[in-house]
């Protein structure tokens, strides 16, 4: 009798254990993607500007009564996605290309540049191409091409590397 419920009392016990252990995995593994959501440059944003209510709206306080709209990062994902809103990385890249042209009219913004060769892995070899509209903070497309292969999105890993780029 006494063995018996020694022993549903470690079942119990080793239950406990293990739900305990994957709530604290699951808690851990949130605030994993969470951080793992956004370019460094827009994880600064956030850590210098945090999102404030103000009149009923999530916003960016820059200074007082000067406010952004909250910024989506375009490398969720860890590649481009063109859900996007001023991410950091993705203006600093539209800055610092060597190619653009603007259409408003039309075609909207382009821009490109070679990406320069590097033994680090993921980062991608060819020309990143970017479209948007006028000055806006959408991204719409952003892709590396090459002669050889397949136009691909452009990932995290190449977009942070070129940003740093001097012009
Ligand atoms: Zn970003």
């Amino acid at each position: 009798m006494k063995i018996m419920f020694i022993v549903t009392l470690s079942i119990v016990i080793a239950k406990q254990n293990v739900r305990t252990r994957c709530l604290r995995e699951g808690i851990r593994r949130t605030k994993r993607r969470e951080f793992a959501m956004k370019c460094k440059a827009c994880q600064e944003w956030y850590k210098k500007y945090p999102l404030k209510k103000i009149d009923k709206e999530m916003v960016h306080e820059i200074e007082k009564e000067f406010h952004y709209s909250p910024i989506r990062c375009a490398f969720e994902n860890g590649v481009f996605s063109k859900e996007n809103w001023n991410c950091q990385t993705m203006s600093k890249l539209r800055e610092v290309c060597d190619y653009s042209a603007r259409d408003d009219m039309s075609a909207g913004s382009m821009g490109a540049m070679p990406i320069d060769e590097s033994e680090k892995e993921g980062i991608q070899q060819g020309f990143i191409i970017m479209t948007w509209y006028k000055d806006r903070g959408a991204t719409g497309a952003a892709y590396v091409m090459e002669d050889e292969s397949e136009p691909e999105l452009l990932n995290l890993k190449t977009a942070e590397f070129m940003m740093k780029r001097e012009i």
